[in-house]
């Protein structure tokens, strides 16, 4: 049976979905193990980049992992996560995906937006 945590996210992910920011589809959410990986079709982000050869939609790298954080934190798991988007439209993708994964070290996910994170 799901939890309720993770019907939330379900329901956070939906009310995102509804707001316009790109239709969020959870392929897998794992609370104890392996990893969690969300898509996300026609990204508002990448909508409006366009096919500029990078991902784009990092703040949803953080907003996703702060809300699978939220879950394992509400639950005493003492488990950090940190998210990356490893497909994006604007890579030229034909969806945006990310996965959310343990960290190594200690302490809370560092969650970044904006330009400071981009490589180029
Ligand atoms: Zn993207």
């Amino acid at each position: 049976m799901e939890s309720e945590g993770i019907e939330i996210i379900r329901k956070y992910l939906g009310s995102l979905s509804m707001r316009g920011w790109g239709s969020f589809e959870i392929l897998r959410l794992d609370e104890l193990e392996g990893e969690n990986r969300i898509r996300l079709r026609n990204s508002a982000f990448g909508e409006e980049y366009g096919k500029i050869g990078r991902t784009v939609c990092y703040c949803w790298s953080g907003a996703l992992a702060g809300s699978i954080q939220w879950n394992l934190d509400t639950k005493r798991i003492s488990k950090r996560v940190t998210g990356s988007e490893v497909t994006c439209i604007s890579k030229n993708d034909k969806y945006c995906e990310f996965v959310i994964r343990s960290k190594k070290t200690s302490g809370y996910t560092a969650v970044q937006c904006g330009p400071s994170k981009m490589k180029e």
